[in-house]
């Protein structure tokens, strides 16, 4: 755990010295970024800031009901704005990302912008792109770091409906509802004083988790039943879905979010991995249970990166092939399982 003070009073200086304010999410943003982004929002709004809102490429339909979500604004859809607020900012405030290309096709544009930049993240190892980066894994959340910084900085407790939804948004989908994670006592006490403002968890549950298309229950069904791939002498298994699977079931973006947590449920597999067919390369996502290091796994063999127990990365070849240097290189890491839960 980092020392949280340590930032309160250089960032509260650059809060108050600002006059224009943006706060990024991170491409293909998941509940965390926009809720911690959200968050960070409604506060600057209580204390009457000029703040604006961009993503990079979209905004997930689970998500676009938040309050101020209709405010953020979709760099690849309106360029000409998105690279106005960019230079007019004084300072930009960057979510739940630790690497400057997770800003996609907006990167180019903030990295020569003459704002201060801030990083607030909770992800391992991050790069130097920014004056001040906040970055502590030990939260289970952007959305926790954001809320500590916050509270420091106004000295007492903050709190609204706005921004407790947000922040609770960003807490259960990163948290996977407080089943992996870093989440501890100390997330379950700004959960209390979230519930408190009250919050109607029951409709944001609904509104998260219960608000998919036919189609994307149907996908589900077919990669369980046709697509997965179960090793228990590896602790693992595998989903793959090829860009006609995708097609067969009207696949929109986001449907696939959350499959590759599924084989977890299994009993003994600890390792998990979704590999999907996109039109140059194939995108995988990794989860881990215990000790094993999805994220070396992922930036080994697949350029990528990510946290201990969830990560990603790319592949350019075919599915096929791309599934047989997986089951290689797994091979080669097998050993990390002995110590393993
Ligand atoms: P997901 O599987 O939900 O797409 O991604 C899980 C986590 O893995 C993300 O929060 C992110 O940290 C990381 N991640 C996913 N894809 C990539 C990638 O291509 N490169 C890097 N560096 N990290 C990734
Ligand atoms: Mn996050």
């Amino acid at each position: 755990m980092i020392d949280l003070s340590k930032y309160t009073k250089e960032l509260s200086e650059l809060f108050s010295s600002s006059e224009n304010i943006l706060i990024i999410c991170h491409i293909n943003p998941d509940g965390d970024s926009v809720g911690a982004q959200l968050a960070l929002y409604h506060y600057f709004k209580d204390k009457s800031k000029n703040v604006s809102l961009m993503a990079p490429n979209y905004l997930q339909e689970f998500l676009k009901w938040m309050d101020g979500a209709d405010m953020i604004n979709i760099f690849i859809k309106e360029r000409k704005k998105c690279r106005m607020l960019i230079e007019g900012a004084d300072l930009i405030i960057m979510m739940d990302f630790n690497q400057s290309n997770r800003m996609g096709e907006a990167e180019e544009f903030v990295n020569v912008s003459k704002a201060r930049k801030v990083v607030i993240d909770h992800h391992l190892d991050p790069e130097n792109f920014a004056d001040m980066i906040i970055s502590d894994p030990s939260k289970c959340s952007t959305s926790e770091l954001v809320h500590e910084l916050i509270c420091d900085i106004n000295g007492v407790k903050f709190m609204n409906k706005s921004y407790a939804e947000a922040l609770y948004v960003g807490i259960i989908t990163d948290t996977g509802n407080f089943e992996h994670g870093a989440y501890s006592s100390r997330t379950f006490r700004i959960v209390a004083d979230l519930i408190e403002t009250g919050i109607n968890k029951e409709k944001i549950i609904n509104l998260i988790y219960n608000n998919f298309s036919s189609d994307r229950i149907r996908l589900q069904g077919f990669a369980l039943n046709k697509r997965m791939v179960v090793f228990p002498e590896f602790k693992t298994a595998y989903i793959y879905l090829s860009k006609d699977d995708l097609k067969e079931y009207n696949h929109v973006k986001g449907d696939t979010e959350g499959f590759v947590n599924m084989p977890l449920s299994i009993k003994g597999i600890n390792f998990s991995a979704l590999f999907i067919e996109k039109d140059n390369f194939i995108k995988l996502s990794f989860r881990s249970k215990g000790q094993f290091p999805s994220n070396e796994f992922a930036s080994l063999y697949f350029a990528g990166g990510g946290h201990l127990n969830a990560s990603g990365g790319e592949y350019s070849d075919t599915l096929d092939n791309t599934i047989a240097y997986f089951l290689a290189v797994l091979k080669e890491n097998v050993w990390r399982f002995e110590d393993n839960v």
